[in-house]
């Protein structure tokens, strides 16, 4: 994937500056979940988040997508500048990758939130988070 800045400022996976401990924190996530890190690109983006799809006022804090790259899979985290708890994004949006990769169901795509499925990884996320804290405060 190229990296360029353009003079809007967007930014784009390589070259992005994250915030505070978002690397560590992905790091942390990639080997609990032994998410093979050449196929995951985290961007860190300064764009307009996208509106929430359905009948709920909101936009998106994250975004996972995906797509074939010479018979291969790779994915893509988006996390907004607008989120407020970029960490919390960052783990909620790589849960959803590794429930997808369990499934091999990447068609749910920007659908309207599912609420039940949303806390129970708003629930993980937190709990990732939380181990990395602890993991960092021993450390
Ligand atoms: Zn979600």
């Amino acid at each position: 994937m190229a990296s360029y800045r353009s003079s809007n400022d967007v930014t784009l996976v390589e070259g992005t500056k994250y915030p505070d401990q978002f690397a560590d924190f992905l790091e942390f996530l990639c080997e609990k979940y032994r998410m093979d890190r050449s196929r995951l690109f985290v961007e860190y983006s300064s764009r307009p988040p996208p509106p929430l799809k359905g009948t709920r006022a909101g936009y998106y804090e994250g975004l996972l997508s995906y797509r074939e790259k010479s018979g291969h899979s790779e994915f893509l985290i988006t996390v907004f500048k607008a989120s407020r708890e970029p960490l919390l994004t960052l783990a909620h949006e790589f849960a959803h990758l590794v429930k997808n990769l369990k499934s091999g169901n990447f068609d749910k795509h920007l659908g309207p939130p599912d609420d039940t499925a949303e806390r129970t990884l708003d629930n993980q996320a937190i709990n990732d988070l939380a181990e990395f804290r602890e993991l960092d405060r021993l450390s």
